[in-house]
């Protein structure tokens, strides 16, 4: 069996990756190592915040591992929020505040084209491999739906009238930046 970090406490994430993954995998949290520290992400890019979880990783317990990063990037607003799609309200994340905030930016904008982007870092002995995911969709002008996290009330993918917060979990995955981002990583797996 090979052990697989995935620099998260997230357990929603870590159950959907652990359903995925080859079962010649074990998929261990950063609690299961004893790491309780806040990893820094002070990139400026998806991907060099990817890579900083999965190098501190690595560096302080040599295990191969791997970190993710997502931001919604918004047309308009020059790719805002990216990086910083936590906290673009403040400090507090409060996914509320920072909807309220994109739609306040967007309320004349036509062009309300936005994508959501995850990277994952993987180092495997050492050496590090990325994948991305990506979902092309609109910013809608109100908030609808109740299910997900973040922005998903505001976010409608292409193809679909509805929000993802307006989607099954199962429904999501299919098309989302993080279930491509995860598929790609589970193949590149897979062919070792
Ligand atoms: P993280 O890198 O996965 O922690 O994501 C950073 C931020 O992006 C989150 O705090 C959310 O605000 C937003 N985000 C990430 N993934 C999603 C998603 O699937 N739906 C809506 N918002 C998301």
């Amino acid at each position: 069996m090979k052990r697989l970090v995935f620099a998260t406490n997230n357990a929603h994430k870590l159950e959907e990756i652990r359903q995925l993954i080859p079962e010649h995998y074990q998929v261990r949290s950063l609690n299961d190592i004893g790491c309780d520290v806040d990893i820094p992400e002070t990139g400026t890019t998806l991907e060099a915040n990817a890579a900083q979880k999965s190098h501190y990783i690595w560096e302080n317990y040599a295990i191969n591992c791997f970190a993710d990063d997502t931001g919604l990037e918004i047309e308009a607003l020059n790719n805002e929020p990216g990086v910083y799609s936590a906290r673009y309200a403040g400090e507090e994340r409060s996914a509320l505040a920072n909807m309220k905030k994109v739609l306040d930016l967007m309320e004349h904008q036509s062009n309300r084209e936005a994508r959501f982007r995850t990277v994952i870092s993987l180092i495997l002995d050492g050496v590090e491999h990325q994948f991305e995911g990506v979902v092309e969709g609109t910013i809608s002008t109100q908030m609808t739906g109740s299910s997900g996290f973040g922005y998903d009330p505001i976010f409608v993918p292409d193809g679909y009238s509805r929000s993802f917060a307006e989607m099954s979990a199962a429904e999501k995955n299919q098309v989302s930046h993080r279930g491509r981002a995860v598929e790609k990583l589970i193949h590149f797996l897979q062919n070792r």
